[in-house]
């Protein structure tokens, strides 16, 4: 509306000139009444000057019709201007165009406020009115965008089909409604085929693009941008870690397409089969004790895949056909469950409470019962649980001395004499092999040595059968 505007001041200025110009030779006509040669001279000029002044300017306005639609700051400006705007319609239509009214040249009033090519171009596109029977791409019934024509649409369908269109086996279609269909619109809003597949893949925004540069990977770039690498790849389908390449132009936009394509196609997968853990009970093995038996090893099937997936993700898969190349070999695990079986005959046996060779053996002695074995430990050697257990007793016990009593359930109960220290306490939980004390030669004792005996029921038993 600028150039409407100019025009108003422009009429304005006019008017009071010439209602100066009436006063000046009113003016004039009294001073020189009796001089008409001059008082002509003066009447023309003065107009002449007054029009030379006012278009003594090189602007103009560039009118369509009846109406200015902008100043120009030259005739030359405001040419290019308009041949540059009509040079574009055709470009982008690719036919010459044609308006109902013609476009004039008018020189203008030199402060007329004017506009620059890129402005005037605006105002142009605003005044004129070419409709153009175009192509519009509609999905679900909804206009995306404009294309030059019905070849040019199919065009861009075909282009976004074969961008997920992997093998020759996979069948591609997208989710919504596409139709082609006549459009009336400005050429100005057409959009070539590469513009028109962009602007369906990225959302209606124009695809913000990334050079590589050396040392950068996937998850830098998509950092950068504030994408995940999944979203990096989504818009460049095509794109390999490790076919990446210095200069390579890539997409980084982060938005979802106005057109999705769903792919669909078999695919055969070889996969790795998980094997089996097998636990096996193993009499020779105490209870929580375990054994490698046999190594698992992971099996190799072969699967035929339905993979049905949406702009390059697999959104599901579904199995046609599976066929087993190796089987998994179970890991077999072998479990002991034994509780000291050998105070019930069974074949394991006690650990050997300290080092040293067993110098007193169990059974009469000078007439009376040993009750025990006597072992040559030195003073101070550690002693150790025969078996885990719980503490029973720890304290001095006439002829034995320092003693420790542990009870291994089921009735059986070992004992540690003649004890120089003691590490446990009454009611204290003890492992196999765990430190209890140390030999000494407390109580009825004729030198440092381990007293050690083995009691099933109240009874004494030969601790050598066990040990
Ligand atoms: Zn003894």
């Amino acid at each position: 509306m600028q150039g409407v505007v100019t025009i108003s001041k422009s009429n304005e200025l006019k008017n009071r000139l010439v209602d100066y110009l009436k006063k000046l030779s009113t003016g004039m006509s009294q001073v020189t009444g009796s001089r008409p040669v001059l008082k002509i001279t003066l009447l023309v000029c003065i107009p002449v000057i007054a029009v030379l002044v006012f278009f003594s300017s090189a602007r103009c306005a560039v009118v369509m019709g009846d109406e200015v639609i902008a100043v120009a700051s030259t005739r030359e400006a405001a040419e290019t201007a308009v041949e540059e705007y009509f040079n574009h319609l055709e470009q982008v239509t690719g036919m010459p165009v044609k308006i109902d009214k013609d476009i004039k040249y008018r020189p203008s009033w030199r402060f007329s406020s004017v506009v620059d090519k890129g402005e005037m171009q605006k105002l142009l596109s605003s005044k004129i009115n070419v409709q153009y029977g175009a192509t519009g791409i509609f999905a679900d019934g909804k206009m995306v965008v404009a294309v030059k024509d019905q070849q040019t649409g199919q065009k861009v369908f075909d282009r976004l089909l074969d961008t997920y269109k992997g093998n020759s086996d996979t069948t591609v279609a997208f989710k919504q409604k596409v139709e082609l269909k006549h459009v009336e619109t400005n050429p100005t809003e057409l959009a070539d085929v590469d513009k028109a597949v962009e602007y369906i893949r990225f959302g209606g925004s124009e695809a913000r693009k990334y050079k590589i540069k050396e040392g950068d990977t996937l998850w830098d770039i998509a950092s950068a941008a504030h994408m995940d690498v999944e979203e990096l790849t989504r818009s460049n389908p095509d794109l390999k870690p490790e076919t990446m390449q210095i200069d390579q132009e890539i997409v980084i936009s982060q938005t979802s397409p106005l057109i999705d394509v769903i792919a669909t196609c078999t695919e055969t997968r070889q996969e790795e089969m998980a094997f089996r853990v097998q636990e096996k009970v193993d009499n020779s093995l105490y209870l929580g004790e375990k054994k490698l038996v046999q190594q698992g090893k992971p099996g190799q099937r072969e699967v035929v895949y339905n993979v049905t997936s949406k702009n390059g993700v697999e959104i599901s898969k579904k199995v046609v056909q599976a066929k087993v190349l190796q089987e998994p070999v179970p890991q077999i695990v072998a479990k002991g469950e034994k509780k000291l079986l050998a105070f019930r005959g069974g074949n394991s046996r006690l650990a050997y409470p300290t080092v040293g060779a067993i110098v007193s053996p169990f059974g009469k002695r000078w007439g009376r019962m040993h009750e025990g074995v006597d072992i040559a430990a030195s003073y101070g050697s550690p002693v150790v649980a025969a078996e885990a257990g719980t503490v029973m007793r720890v304290g001095t016990l006439g002829g034995y001395g320092l003693r420790i009593d542990i009870s291994h359930g089921g009735g059986v109960v070992t004992r540690y004499a003649h004890l120089s220290s003691t590490a446990v306490k009454a009611g204290q939980r003890v492992e196999r092999g765990q430190f209890v004390g140390r030999s000494g030669s407390s109580g009825n004792s004729t030198g440092p040595h381990l007293h050690f005996e083995v009691i099933v029921n109240g009874v004494h038993k030969n601790p050598s059968l066990f040990i």
